[in-house]
């Protein structure tokens, strides 16, 4: 596969994870591929489905799995914006996918080599082809521009609150 259409399908996820942006959740985005063919889409969004596994990744192996009706996803690639969670990797194992790619790493939940290397741990008995850094600084960017975007939002708010409530001491 060719590193264009890596970059095409994390193009692809980066914008299913403006969906998750819209819904007020942390912005990440999955998609499955089989051959040129999406299989599976995801984007994070445990807040709004009281979910704390539906998560990206998980969203997009589930559909994969309805749409092959196959527990096993065999020769696919599934493209993610975020280095995927512990969770998430014990997924893309049981999934039997054949390759990842993410873009930006997550050095404090990772778990395809920053916190912990679950899919290239040795012995496991499935192996992921596993890449990443394809348009890591996108993806990277979206989600600081996130957290940037929340934290201006809870200032607004206790800003308005004090005013609020000073107004109210005054009258
Ligand atoms: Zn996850």
């Amino acid at each position: 596969m060719s590193e264009t259409s890596d970059e095409y399908w994390m193009r692809y996820a980066l914008q299913l994870a403006l969906r998750a942006r819209e819904q007020g959740e942390v912005p990440v985005g999955a998609v499955l591929v089989q051959g040129e063919q999406v299989i599976g889409e995801g984007w994070n969004r445990p807040i709004g489905q009281h979910d704390p596994t539906a998560h990206a990744e998980m969203m997009a192996l589930r559909q994969g799995g309805k749409v092959l009706e196959n527990y096993r996803l065999l020769d696919t690639t599934l493209y993610v914006t975020l280095e995927p969670c512990i969770m998430c990797a014990g997924a893309i194992v049981h999934s039997r996918i054949g390759r990842l790619v993410f873009g930006a790493r997550d050095e404090k939940t990772g778990a395809a080599g920053s916190l912990m290397d679950i899919l290239g741990h040795p012995g496991m008995n499935h192996q992921v082809k596993v890449e990443h850094g394809v348009l890591a600084d996108e993806c990277a960017a979206m989600l600081s521009d996130f957290f940037r975007m929340r934290r201006e939002q809870k200032r607004a708010q206790r800003l308005a609150q004090r005013e609020a409530q000073q107004q109210a001491h005054h009258s």
